[in-house]
């Protein structure tokens, strides 16, 4: 028992404890929020990490390339996180949720009554299965550790397969480049990011990387890996070729760390179920971030939302639910990536059944492509023209009818539509 954490859930002095599961982004900003809208109680910030609450874009970017220190993704300083007098528990994993009890048990054995929880509990990265994929030479990337591991494997004359052309596949290809590595990647989808853009995307970032000399293989599939006698490793592909590297990196996607829920029987779907209020199926316990599944009108459907808006606005409108204040969150889903001198956005969520029209040419390197409802724009994706896509932003928000002779016209501002 450690005595610095009492285990009561009355131990502050308003006799109400709000404990929050994951110090990382959404955590991070719940705790923040609830401080912010005035709560005196008791508030524990439990993570398994041991830096503070940090931010992860820039781990697959600056902090890779070796460009930016790990403590420049901190959200808060040490000071400030006191001054929120709140108590953070790094490197501590909660282990089991008993809900009946309210109460939380630690990996210690340590528990801790809570009148609210909040789980921002996030993911962690997707791991292969094939043979080898144990090897020391596998990396993956989501954490500050993760990325610092990788970063020295980066630089010229090494070589690098990255499985997954997805977006931190991507990432780690373009920062590898950048750092004068050769890189290959496979992705097993016939193009590009398949699952989150459409094939256009696809085509302009397919197109992005074969410029910047990384070989790319779709459609290829990873069977075994091993290493070879003199320390490099070969990656056997399901057709027969075999490619030979200095280190692979996963890219495979997020597993939501929902099993806490789960085994608390909280409704779960791949990610814990929340509402409009980010209110699981416990009305004492919310949930935000990587791991929520909220209801989304943009999307027509729950979906759990993989980004660093979500993380923030949803940790945010967590904080509030646990406090009773009015919240309905149904943000317009807002991604972004950065790739060798490309900023990418995505607001909204485009359709097979949308009608795309473009405003500049991809071939500028500069463009937004607007998937359009009729007249009305439903979603946009946009290379380096981050002004006019957040007017894009606005004229989706605002589902109004624009003239499309306008939207294409690059004559035309984008604020006279
Ligand atoms: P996390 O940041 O994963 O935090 C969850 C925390 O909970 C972790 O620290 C974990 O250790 C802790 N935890 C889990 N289980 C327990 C337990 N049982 N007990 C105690 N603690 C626990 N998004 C963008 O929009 N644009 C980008 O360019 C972009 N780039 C990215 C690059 C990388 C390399 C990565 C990994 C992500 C990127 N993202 C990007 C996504 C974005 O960073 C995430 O959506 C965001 O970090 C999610 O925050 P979170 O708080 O929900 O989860």
């Amino acid at each position: 028992m450690n005595p610095d954490r009492p285990t009561d859930a009355t131990a502050g002095p308003t006799g109400e404890t709000i404990a929050i599961v994951g110090a990382g982004q959404a955590g991070f900003w719940a705790a923040q929020t609830l401080r912010k809208e005035g709560f005196t109680g008791r508030l524990v910030l439990i993570g398994e990490e041991l830096h503070p609450p940090h931010e992860r874009p820039p781990l697959s970017k600056a902090v890779l390339a070796g460009e930016a220190a790990a403590d420049s993704t901190w959200l808060i300083s040490l000071d400030a996180l006191q001054a929120l007098n709140l108590e953070w528990w790094p490197d501590t994993r909660v282990f089991r949720i008993e809900r009946e009890r309210k109460r939380f048990v630690l990996d210690s054995g340590e528990t801790l009554a809570y009148n609210k929880l909040i789980l921002c509990t996030g993911g962690r990265a997707r791991m292969l299965s094939v043979p080898g994929s144990d090897d020391a030479s596998v990396y993956a990337l989501r954490t500050i550790g993760d990325a610092q591991a990788l970063a020295p494997m980066l630089k010229p004359g090494r070589s690098i397969v990255v499985i997954g052309g997805g977006w931190i596949g991507l990432e780690v290809a373009a920062t590898a480049r950048k750092r004068g590595a050769k890189v290959t990647v496979l992705e097993a989808q016939s193009r590009l990011c398949e699952r989150t853009v459409p094939k256009e995307i696809s085509e302009h970032l397919l197109a992005l990387h074969l410029a910047h000399g990384v070989n790319i293989i779709l459609g290829a599939e990873a069977s075994s890996i091993a290493r070879q006698a003199d320390g490099r490793t070969q990656i056997s592909l399901a057709d027969g070729r075999a490619l030979v590297c200095d280190a692979i990196v996963a890219g495979i996607g997020l597993e939501p760390n929902d099993e806490l829920a789960k085994e608390a029987g909280l409704e779960c779907d791949r990610g814990v179920i929340v509402d409009s209020r980010c209110q699981t199926s416990d009305s004492n316990i919310f949930a935000a971030g990587d791991v929520a599944v909220a209801p989304n009108p943009w999307a027509g459907r729950p979906i759990r939302l993989e980004s660093w808006q979500n993380a923030q606005e949803q940790g945010i409108a967590a904080g509030r639910a646990a406090l009773g204040l009015p919240v309905d969150y149904k943000p317009l889903p807002w991604f972004w990536s950065d790739q060798y001198d490309m900023n990418l956005q995505i607001y909204g969520v485009p359709a097979p059944s949308h009608r795309v029209v473009s405003r500049g040419a991809p071939e500028t390197g500069s463009f937004v492509l607007f998937y359009l409802d009729g007249d009305v724009i439903q979603a946009a994706l946009g290379a380096n023209s981050a002004k006019d896509l957040r007017f894009a932003k606005r004229l989706i928000e605002q589902k109004k009818s624009v003239d499309i002779a306008l939207l294409t016209d690059m004559n035309t501002p984008m604020s006279k539509i």
